[in-house]
């Protein structure tokens, strides 16, 4: 038997753990997933030796690892049934070896602000049990024929003890007395969360005991994790319903997703995974993704933009990459190559899992396309490449409710000839609020012009985008532009342009024959200067910065407005005229977007007298 020494170690730490401390400050559990962790490796080491017969395992070996928690002793345990360690690889690993990782760490991130997300995975390993204990313990007894069991014990982290164990069983046990700071992960609750969190796909079981509940016959064992996530397994061998189990419990969304892709590639890096598009509920909702990365089963993080493009953060789902090298600061992730490929890889198979969605079963795409629209617009925006692949299968809506590609639609517009080297003009009228803008699309439905439903919030910039990518195609909202409509039978009305024109005169009158039946007014607004203003909104801008040029048309081919013409010229009937003209260029305005506070005061005032004026008459 080996006799009990002391040392040192060999990094001198005392400086190290109150930065480290001070780093991992938010996100205090990693020393969980880092012991739990070599916890893992210990297990798979051993069967990895046991694979090429350098050591002797039962046949019927369970492999587990399992964590106790008692607030009565303060502690917290970590038990595995791994390799082991000799008192050599102990004083190896342990005393020399281990700070090695949290050296570079200072090294590197000393002066830095840095992200504790990644930061996290810097390897700083065994060394973090000081983060939340105030005295670690290591008992373990390795797999070699004839290994003694070994102790070690350090209350500081720069000093140690090691000595013989009573361990009898091979493997590895981590006991953490628990700092004061720290005993919430004592609770059964936090720590079977933090498990949950970290280690829900582990390949090992893993079976948390609480001191204070013990076991009983009635409640058999359970592991809290599972050992073969669904992204492990080939997709043909997978059902539609696994995929939807999968993503509710993950998820904890009850509704069923709308399509998943099951990413599974070898070569030339591992990567497996499902990513999920969600079922929109409302439109902030759904630009909240959750794609969680995995390493090796072990989960990383959420949402890391450096490694999945920021589109596809929209969508849910598991990505387990093992060849991420997860040991650098996120600045160097975003400009690897092997990240740069896996992030290429990974849009690619969603790109192309939607366009044969498209081809295959396009009315199922159609109707989900009221879903995944703003998902595939930001993807177009952020990347050609995607926008090249899903170029063929963009959608519009008709204001009738039907499906036309984009490349469908704008064919079968009619082009405005060419003048000099101006391309032909194709104009695109579409609708932001089919509720707000009713009157408009009554007037193009009964022209027979087209209009298609734009009511995203995305959409406002990939008009632009599609605008820029096809020269000649212009986009027009439906209240921006009636030249296409005009061309009917008017009567001559200069007499109401002229009054109209004297009502305000930041709004310019012009008459057309718009029918009818049609409203006596009707409100446009310029596109560009709107497009402007929306996009000043956007970005926190004032869009008072760019006044809004509006016009008022005056349909020629109403009575009402032939009347108020009339009624115009004679001094006797002008007030009225002037009255129902009031009442016309408010009825323009609401038909095209709320009123203000005072224009609805006026419009009710005004209304109400013309009412009483009526009932005076009789
Ligand atoms: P890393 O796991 O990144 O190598 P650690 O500081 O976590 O760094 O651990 C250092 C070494 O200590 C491990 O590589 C391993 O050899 C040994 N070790 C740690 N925990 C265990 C364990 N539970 N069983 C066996 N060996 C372990």
């Amino acid at each position: 038997m080996f006799k009990t020494r002391q040392g040192n170690l060999s990094v001198n730490s005392e400086n190290l753990l109150p930065i480290i401390k001070k780093w991992l400050y938010s996100e205090k559990d990693i020393f969980i997933r880092e012991l739990v962790s070599n916890a893992n490796d210990a297990i798979a080491k051993l069967r990895g030796l046991a694979g090429i017969g350098e050591a002797e395992v039962a046949e019927d070996e369970v492999f587990r690892i399992d964590v106790f928690v008692n607030r009565e002793t303060g502690e917290l345990r970590i038990s595995d049934n791994g390799i082991g360690m000799t008192a050599e690889e102990v004083e190896k690993y342990i005393n020399q070896v281990a700070f090695s990782g949290a050296k570079d760490f200072l090294a590197q991130y000393k002066d830095k602000s840095a992200d504790a997300q990644i930061l996290g995975h810097f390897g700083l390993g065994f060394y973090s049990a000081f983060m939340a204990a105030d005295l670690v313990t290591i008992d373990t007894l390795s797999h070699r024929p004839g290994a003694e069991a070994v102790r070690w014990v350090s209350a500081d982290s720069a000093g140690y003890e090691m000595g013989p164990s009573d361990r009898e069983t091979r493997g590895t046990t981590i006991t953490l007395h628990m700092a004061e700071d720290s005993r919430e992960f004592l609770e059964y609750g936090k720590i079977h969360s933090v498990l949950l969190k970290y280690f829900r796909f582990l390949p090992y079981e893993i079976y948390l005991h609480d001191a204070e509940k013990p076991m009983t016959e009635d409640a058999p064992e359970t592991p809290i994790n599972v050992c073969e996530p669904l992204w492990n397994k080939k997709p043909s061998e997978c059902t539609e319903e696994e995929y939807k189990k999968f993503y509710h419990e993950v998820f904890t969304d009850f509704s069923d997703p709308l399509l998943y892709v099951h990413l599974n590639i070898d070569y030339p890096f591992r990567l497996r995974g499902i990513l999920y598009f969600p079922r929109m509920k409302n439109e902030m909702q759904n630009m909240e993704g959750e794609v969680k990365l995995y390493c090796n089963q072990v989960f990383v993080a959420d949402n890391i933009k450096e490694v999945i493009p920021e589109y596809l953060l929209l969508l849910k789902g598991c990505i387990d990459c093992p060849d991420l090298p997860l040991n650098v600061s996120r600045s160097f992730l975003q400009s690897d190559a092997t990240v740069q490929r896996i992030s290429a890889h990974i849009s690619k198979k969603v790109s192309d899992r939607l366009c044969s969605l498209f081809e295959k079963e396009r009315e199922t795409y159609c109707t989900d396309w009221k879903d995944i629209n703003p998902f595939v617009k930001f993807g177009c925006l952020r990347d050609e490449k995607f926008y090249e692949r899903m170029k063929k299968a963009l959608i519009f809506e008709t204001i009738d409710g039907e499906f036309k590609t984009v490349d469908e639609y704008v064919d079968a517009l009619p082009a405005k000839d060419a003048e000099g080297d101006r391309p032909a003009e194709k104009r695109v009228y579409y609708v932001t609020d089919a509720v707000q803008q009713a009157a408009y699309i009554d007037l193009f439905r009964e022209k027979g012009i087209a209009a298609v439903v734009l009511s995203e919030y995305i959409d406002t910039y990939f008009i632009s985008f599609l605008e820029s990518k096809t020269p000649g195609l212009h986009f027009l909202r439906i209240d921006s532009d009636l030249s296409d409509l005009a061309g009917g039978e008017g009567a001559d009305i200069s007499a109401a342009e002229e009054l109209f024109g004297a009502l305000d005169e930041n709004v310019r009158v012009r008459a057309e024959a718009l029918g009818a039946e049609a409203l006596p007014a009707v409100l446009l607004q310029s596109e560009t200067t709107r497009r402007f203003r929306d996009m000043s909104r956007m970005y926190g801008g004032d869009p008072a910065a760019f006044p809004m040029e509006e016009e008022l048309v005056l349909n020629s081919a109403s009575p009402v407005i032939s009347a108020v013409a009339r009624m115009a010229g004679s001094e006797d009937t002008r007030p009225t005229a002037e009255l129902i003209a009031r009442e016309i260029r408010d009825l323009a305005r609401l038909h095209q977007a709320p009123l203000t506070a005072e224009q609805m005061k006026e419009f009710t005032k005004r209304t109400v007298s013309i009412m009483t004026k009526l009932m005076e008459e009789k």
